[in-house]
């Protein structure tokens, strides 16, 4: 690759090959442009599309740094960046056009150029805004790149939050949890009193049942594999929990909703469970489906399942815009009513790999990573 002008010296979390490690070293990495946003990152999370991405589901070339939950202070933005200036608290969400249909729709989840702009390891002219000894290695993994001491953003994905509250816990909201927030409270949509069943007790399923709570669901059932996620699913909301590997899953929803329930939810990638969360419906009745499977990855349904009246909908990021939905996000956790931090546990940049092993053996169901302490810029 192309020689890359370096203006800062950082440390970043590097991953250099399918499913290898992440290695804490030093990157150069440039100059914002005219219309990018210089954060110095606090804390990024962990999500299963880092991992993913690491063992190459989605082939992002390595070396690449990963991380796309990041939060931080802006420290400098491009001269035509008007929404956030140096010293705004900001977490860092996906990238998005703006200008396409789906984006002047408000629905930038479908960005006609969501790939390019998320998961190609480049800006979308091809370019890196990151270097090693002056060779480029990916970056811009959505438009941020922020398991490092500082991340360049676009205008776009950057988020303003507000000065009180404990920033090294909000990156997550910019990916994981307002994919579960918003995929029922942006995307399915249900009326209150209706019956939905959560299939996956992480990030994300957690963020629907305190979802679906907030918006007057009564019937919320959890279904994992793992007791103790479903023990925290029902603090959270759930009013039922199914333990799918000892349980046959949609029997048991079909008995507690006399006949189906009015809506599910699909987040653990698994062809099975998609399956399901597709069979445990009533007519008719909404599955949206949020699990990112490897590419590639089918499944089957019988025709007459879908015929009568059953709907399965893709959901990207929660179908929401993110500057408007993150800050109602915020305001739900202030009131009580959205307790996501209870999900949460901080690692020193050191430990990163311990982290990300927690998050692959479910031991925590979010963990953030921590570059630097809030009050550094208090
Ligand atoms: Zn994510
Ligand atoms: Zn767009």
């Amino acid at each position: 690759m192309a020689r890359q002008e370096a203006a800062y010296q950082i440390k970043a979390a590097v991953v250099r090959e399918k499913s290898g490690p992440f290695v804490v070293e030093p990157v150069d990495l440039s100059e914002p442009r005219d219309d990018e946003v210089l954060v110095d990152i606090v804390a990024t999370g962990v999500c299963h599309t880092d991992i993913g991405v690491r063992d190459q589901s989605y082939p992002v070339p390595l070396p690449a740094v990963l991380g796309h939950e990041g939060a931080g202070f802006v420290r400098k933005v491009g001269r035509n960046v008007r929404k956030v200036a140096p010293g705004d608290r900001v977490i860092l969400t996906y990238d998005f056009c703006g200008v396409c249909e789906n984006c002047q729709q408000g629905q930038p989840g479908f960005c006609r150029e969501f790939y390019a702009r998320n998961l190609s390891g480049a800006r979308p002219d091809g370019s890196s805004a990151l270097s090693m000894n002056g060779r480029a290695i990916s970056s811009c993994f959505f438009c941020q790149s922020s398991f490092a001491e500082k991340a360049i953003a676009s205008e776009r994905n950057v988020v303003k939050i507000p000065s009180d509250v404990p920033i090294e816990l909000m990156g997550p909201l910019g990916c994981g949890i307002q994919t579960g927030a918003g995929a029922v409270i942006n995307a399915l949509t249900p009326r209150a009193g209706s019956s939905i069943a959560v299939f996956g007790a992480g990030a994300v399923g957690l963020s629907a049942v305190m979802a679906a709570k907030i918006v007057g669901c009564t019937t919320i059932i959890a279904i994992d594999i793992n007791d103790s996620r479903l023990a925290l699913a029902r603090e959270l909301g759930a009013t039922h929990a199914i333990n799918g590997s000892k349980a046959d899953a949609v029997a048991e929803i079909q008995a507690i909703t006399n006949g189906g329930a009015r809506y599910s939810l699909e987040c653990t990638s698994v062809p099975r469970v998609f399956r399901q969360a597709v069979d445990c419906l009533q007519i008719p009745g909404t599955c949206g489906l949020i699990g990112a499977a490897p590419l590639g990855v089918e499944v089957s349904f019988q025709m007459s399942t879908i015929l009568f009246g059953r709907t399965i909908q893709g959901i990207m990021q929660g179908d929401c815009v993110p500057d408007v939905f993150v800050p109602k996000l915020i305001e739900f956790w202030r009131a009580g009513l959205f307790p996501f931090d209870r999900l949460t546990r901080l690692y020193p940049i050191a430990q990163i790999n311990d982290a990300i092993h927690a998050a692959e053996t479910g031991a925590v169901v979010k963990p953030i990573v921590v570059f630097r302490s809030a009050n550094d810029h208090a």
